[in-house]
This record gives structure tokens, C-alpha cells and sequence, in this order.
């Protein structure tokens, strides 16, 4: 237990004053110049908008105004929002970033982009990168047998690759060499020694050459959550040895030929492109040497990795990244053309599989508030008793010493008082009510510092903790472990912020938890510049006015990693885009209703009505309700089962 503090601290602090709140301040405040792109930004009104585009014209679309359109079409929310025209801008950013590296520095090789399937397989964004794609004839990556039945289907430009990682068997390989046969460009690549002979058994079978790439595993290391992917222990990909064997066994029977592309993946979100230029500088030295021994080469794969700025500080936290698109493809074109020209070797074209980097601006996901719990619950200062423990005496006159030089120590003493109350009761000496009163009273202070601490501009550093215990809990209309699992498993950070009411300060410290009854179901790491945020500042609820909170840049992995925790289903999808200037929702996806979410765990609907019907006959026999009743109650329960997972207003 803290003992009470005695000495007074101050805390030194300008005041804010009443100044006037601003759509820029708040446009500051939640950093959505730094990690927006461009893409996103805040109105006049107070909303966020998104910036799209069609080949004629540009608009800044408010989402609050789209959020509304959905209300007023009968779409209820949470809602994934896709924006295409984002995705197509990304395409193009990657396309054109690479062209002019390529450019100013003399490069003499072609780059081909190709998309990893994994990263976000929904039909619609197959669809879009295959059919948008082609005026830069940008590919696929396809990493199982599923991903290249789907990209079979999607992409039919000769001159686009479609590159085939992951386990191979009869099936797959039998695909690609007859998908190859009818003009695709497809790369088979070798992840492991033993997939050749296969290959090779097939090749004869089929009559087809394969076009074969080699995936090799760096000892450079990449940086951020994935650096294991590369480097020794990784579970993918040849080491040296490995592939002097395979060349070796290719030139024995022949097919040296055949090996056609080196490939590595260093991992996703690489922060920091020193790494990068590494782990590039490595995987283009086996190159030139492949080159030497023989091998016609022609093409280096570059995988994915190229991360996002999630946290808008372009720095190498986990979160972020040191380096720009552009920085990126000039860095890489130059380590592959320098270690060429040195080696006497011809440039390559280039191959880079970036997923996330493509996709992650695509989705936004919008939820709206459902309830607040607040602690700062008592404005009103309780009664005082006649009678007393001396600790709850002893918060009171904690209360009476409170003023703006003493936060830190009222604070202290306000929880050792409170604790000395609850050991109190624990051991028979004091009242529930007692304790009770005690407990009203330490909210009673805790609202007072609060108020004082919003005063503040900077917290100093020994009341962070303190205001990090005076939070409210926002619940938010979603679930995490749906839409947002990288938050929860790998504590990723997301943008997260109101988009709308941003021309009024947002005085409320807030933690977002979710409608999973789950404890870890909540946002409480948030985006900033310089650290990672406890809280995010939102607005008091108004009566009647809903509240809608976004999470932004969710567009890579989040969708299919998502699961159904709680039964907490899809959910509902927009795509909206602009033509003529004008927003139109397209490709409106209902998400999983409960009957959905429940026959995925096997239950079966009708089922579940019978039992029910049955349990409610019952109930009727033994004169428990009137077979009215039971109506309406059968009723209710079919509407249940038809309805949406989350919550219905
Ligand atoms: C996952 C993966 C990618 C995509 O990585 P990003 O970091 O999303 O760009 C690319 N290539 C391979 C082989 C992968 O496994």
C-alpha cells in the first residue's frame, strides 16, 4: 500500500483557458495529416472526409454524410466501408514510384508488381487489382492451392505474373504448368529441396517447362514484429546449401534453364528500410552468382514488407516506417543496379509482392457508441456521516486539502484511504455502507483532479498514471477479434477517431471496448507521435445523437483473420466510389446474420426453433403463458435468428 504522501508537489502547468476549438486543432490532435496519406482529412463541418477520385474527377466525401446515406437505406452499423478508388491510387503510387526509380537512375530492367492474395482475398479486391492492374500489367502472389484456383479465374494478362508460393502438390503444380501452357506467366517457386522432384515429375508428365523460381533465406534479419521470417530460423525459403543443391540437381538433368527467378520475404511491416536495403543487398548477390552458375535468371522477386505509417511519426517504431513509397523503389532499384553493374551482371526486372502497403488504405471500419461508463460519476460531493471510521474522516479532509498544487498527493492519499476502508470492511471493522461512503467520496476527489488535470496542457509525467486510471469506457458497437484482430494479438496500432463533432473539443478520456463480453475486447493503446497513448480524447455523448467512431488503414489482414468470437459475425460492407463527381455506394455485402454465425458452429436453425417451440408448448401445458404468448415469444425468437450479430437500435 502507498503510504500518504506528505510533501507538497506542484504540478507546474499552463492553462488552456477558453480558448476556441478548431476542425484544425482536432485534424492535429488525431494526426490524420501524418498517417492519412492525403486520402483522409477533416471539413469545415467538423467530419472526416476521404479524398476520391475516378479518371474525371476528384471529391472530398464526408463519411459522417455516408454513414447517414446507410442509416437512411435501412444499413446498420458496425460497417466496413471500401473504397476502390483508394486501392487504385495505391496501385498507381507503387506502378509510378517504381517506373521513376527505374527512370533516374538507368535501371535496365522492367518492375512487375504482383498483389499476395493473402492479404485481403475478398472477391472484390481481386477483382478490382485484376481488372485496374492492367495498365501496369501488375500480378498475383498466390501461397496455396485456394489462392490460385482464385487467381486462375481473375487474371488473364499474359504479361501480368502470377507467382505460385507455399506447399505444392500433384494438383497444384498440374495447374500452373497448364495454366502456363495456355499463355500465363507463371512462376513456380521452390520453398523447399523436396517440392523439385515433384515439379520435375510433372513437367514430364505434362510436357510443360516450368518456369521455376527459387525462394532463398536470407541470415539478414528484418526488423519489427516479423524479423524472424528471414534469417536462420525461418520456416521458408532454401538456405545456401540448399540451393547449390538444387542448381547442381537442375544442371544433372538438364533444366538449369528452367530456373528462371530468385525470390525472398523478408516479413511484413518492415519499419525501417536500412533493413531493407540489407536484406536486398544479400538476396542480389545470390542473384548475380545464380547468373554465374549457369542459370537463366531474368527476374528477382523482392516479396512484400514494405510497411505503412500507421502511427503517422515515420519513424521505425513497429507501427511505422522511416521511408516513403518512393524512398522505398529508389532504394532498392539502386542496391540491385549497383551489386549488378559490380558483378557484371544484366539488371533484372523486378518483381515486388507488397500486400499491405497496397491495401491497408482501402477500409475503414465505423461503429457507433453504444454507452458510456464514466469515472467520473460523482460531480456532487457526498454527505457527510456524524459518525465515522477515521479513514473515511480522513478522505474528507483529503478532499477539503485538494487544489491544483496537490494533484499527485491527494491522489496518493485519496487511494491509500480507500484501500485502508476496503481492508476495514474486509476484516469485519467497518460497514458496507461505510466502505460505500469512503468509495463515493474517492470518486468524489478523483472527478475534482480530473477536472483539474483537463486544465492542464502538458500532464506531467508523475500524474500520468493518475489520469490513466481516470478513463471512460466508450462501448463500441463491434468486435475486435472480428474486425480488428491485429490490435489484439500482435498490438498493432490503428488510427482511431470520431468523424464527426471535430469542431468541438473532445474533453473526454476514452478507452473503446467492444460488445464481446471478453476483457480483452477493448482499444487501449492508441496512436502517437512520440509514444503510444493510453487514452483517446472523444466527445460527451449527447442525448439522442449518435456517435460514430472509425478505425482506420484496416484494409490488409484484418478482414480474414477476424473470427467469431462471441458469435460476433461479419460485418455489414460498403464499397463506395466516386462517378461524376458524385459519392455511389456499390457492392453493399449484408453481413452474418445470427443463424449464419450459428450454423458455422454447426447448429442448425430450424432446429433451434423446434427445441424452442417445444420448451414454449410446455410452458403453455403447465398454464405458465397464454399461447398469445407463446406466439409472440416464437416470434421474437425467429426475428433473433434473422437478425444482425450486433447490436440493433
Ligand atoms: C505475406 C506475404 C507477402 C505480403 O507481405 P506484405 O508485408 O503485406 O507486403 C508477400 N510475399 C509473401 C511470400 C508473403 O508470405
Amino acid at each position: 500500500m502507498i503510504p500518504p504522501s506528505s510533501a507538497a508537489t506542484s504540478a507546474k502547468s499552463t492553462k488552456r483557458g477558453s480558448e476556441t476549438w478548431t476542425t484544425e486543432k482536432s485534424s492535429e490532435l488525431y494526426g490524420v495529416e501524418s498517417w492519412g496519406h492525403g486520402f483522409f482529412g477533416v471539413n469545415k463541418q467538423g467530419h472526416v472526409t476521404v479524398r476520391l477520385q475516378d479518371e474525371e474527377s476528384k471529391a472530398e466525401i464526408s463519411l459522417h454524410d455516408v454513414i447517414e446515406g446507410l442509416r437512411d437505406r435501412g444499413t446498420p452499423l458496425p460497417v466496413l466501408l471500401r473504397f476502390r478508388d483508394l486501392l487504385h491510387s495505391r496501385i498507381t503510387e507503387l506502378n509510378l514510384s517504381f517506373r521513376k526509380a527505374i527512370q533516374d537512375s538507368g535501371y535496365r530492367g522492367e518492375y512487375r508488381g504482383v498483389y499476395p492474395i493473402k492479404v485481403n482475398q475478398q472477391r472484390q479486391v481481386l477483382e478490382e487489382i485484376s481488372e485496374f492492374g492492367k495498365r501496369y500489367h501488375y500480378g498475383l502472389e498466390a501461397g496455396s492451392k485456394p489462392e490460385l484456383i482464385a487467381a486462375l479465374a481473375h487474371m488473364h494478362d499474359p504479361e501480368a505474373y502470377i507467382i505460385c508460393n507455399g506447399y505444392k502438390d500433384e494438383e497444384f503444380i498440374d495447374l500452373a504448368l497448364h495454366s502456363q501452357k495456355m499463355g500465363l506467366k507463371i512462376m513456380l517457386v521452390l520453398e523447399m529441396p523436396s517440392e523439385l522432384d515433384l515439379i520435375l515429375e510433372r513437367s514430364r508428365a505434362t510436357g510443360v517447362l516450368p518456369n521455376l523460381g527459387v525462394r532463398v533465406r536470407l541470415s539478414t534479419r528484418g526488423s519489427g514484429h516479423w524479423q524472424e521470417s528471414a534469417g536462420d530460423k525461418s520456416v521458408f525459403g532454401l538456405n545456401a546449401a540448399q540451393v547449390i543443391q538444387v542448381v547442381d540437381k537442375l544442371k544433372e538433368v538438364g533444366y538449369l534453364g528452367c530456373l528462371k527467378m530468385l525470390h525472398y520475404h523478408q516479413g511484413s511491416q518492415i519499419p525501417n528500410i536500412a533493413a531493407i536495403r540489407e536484406g536486398c543487398t544479400e538476396a542480389v548477390r545470390m542473384y548475380c552468382d545464380l547468373v554465374k552458375e549457369g542459370a537463366t535468371m531474368g527476374v528477382l522477386d523482392i516479396g512484400g514488407g514494405m510497411a505503412v505509417d500507421y502511427d503517422g511519426s515515420h519513424t521505425n517504431f513497429h507501427s511505422s516506417c522511416n521511408y516513403s513509397v518512393a524512398e522505398y523503389c529508389s532504394d532498392v532499384v539502386e542496391v540491385i543496379g549497383q551489386v549488378c553493374d559490380k558483378a557484371g551482371v544484366p539488371h533484372p526486372n523486378l518483381i515486388s509482392e507488397s500486400g499491405r502497403a497496397v491495401v491497408a488504405y482501402y477500409s475503414v471500419l465505423v461503429f457507433n457508441i453504444l454507452d458510456v461508463t464514466s469515472a467520473q460519476t460523482s460531480e456532487e460531493a457526498p454527505p457527510i456521516p456524524e459518525k465515522a471510521p477515521q479513514n473515511l474522516i480522513n478522505i474528507i479532509e483529503v478532499n477539503n486539502a485538494l487544489s491544483e498544487k496537490n494533484l499527485q498527493e491527494c491522489f496518493n492519499d485519496a487511494v491509500y484511504y480507500r484501500d485502508q476502508m476496503r481492508a476495514q470492511f474486509f476484516y469485519g471493522s467497518a460497514t458496507l455502507r461505510e466502505r460505500g461512503l469512503a468509495e463515493a467520496w474517492f470518486w468524489h476527489i478523483l472527478t475534482r483532479i480530473s477536472k483539474l488535470i483537463s486544465k492542464l496542457d502538458d500532464i506531467p509525467e508523475d500524474l500520468r498514471e493518475l489520469s490513466s486510471t481516470l478513463v471512460d469506457f466508450y462501448y463500441g458497437n463491434f468486435s475486435l477479434f472480428q474486425s480488428v484482430p491485429d490490435s489484439w494479438a500482435i498490438d498493432q496500432l490503428f488510427p482511431v477517431m470520431p468523424i464527426h463533432r471535430l469542431d468541438e473539443k473532445p474533453n473526454q478520456r476514452a478507452v473503446l471496448a467492444d460488445i464481446t463480453c471478453d476483457c480483452d475486447g477493448k482499444i487501449d493503446r492508441f496512436i502517437d507521435k512520440e509514444d503510444v497513448a493510453k487514452i483517446l480524447p472523444l466527445h460527451e455523448l449527447k442525448a439522442d445523437d449518435p456517435y460514430y467512431v472509425a478505425v482506420f488503414l484496416v484494409g490488409a489482414y484484418q478482414e480474414t483473420l477476424g473470427d467469431l468470437h462471441n458469435l460476433l459475425g461479419d460485418t455489414n460492407v460498403v464499397g463506395v466510389h466516386l462517378e461524376n463527381g458524385k459519392p455511389v455506394y456499390t457492392h453493399e455485402v449484408e453481413g452474418d446474420t445470427v443463424s449464419d454465425v450459428l450454423s458455422y458452429v454447426e447448429y442448425d436453425p430450424k432446429d433451434l426453433v423446434t427445441r424452442f417451440r417445444n420448451f414454449a408448448e410446455k410452458a403453455v401445458v403447465d398454464g405458465r403463458i397464454s399461447p398469445k404468448e407463446r406466439r409472440e415469444i416464437l416470434d421474437r425468437y425467429r426475428a433473433g435468428l434473422a437478425g444482425y450479430t450486433y447490436f440493433e437500435s
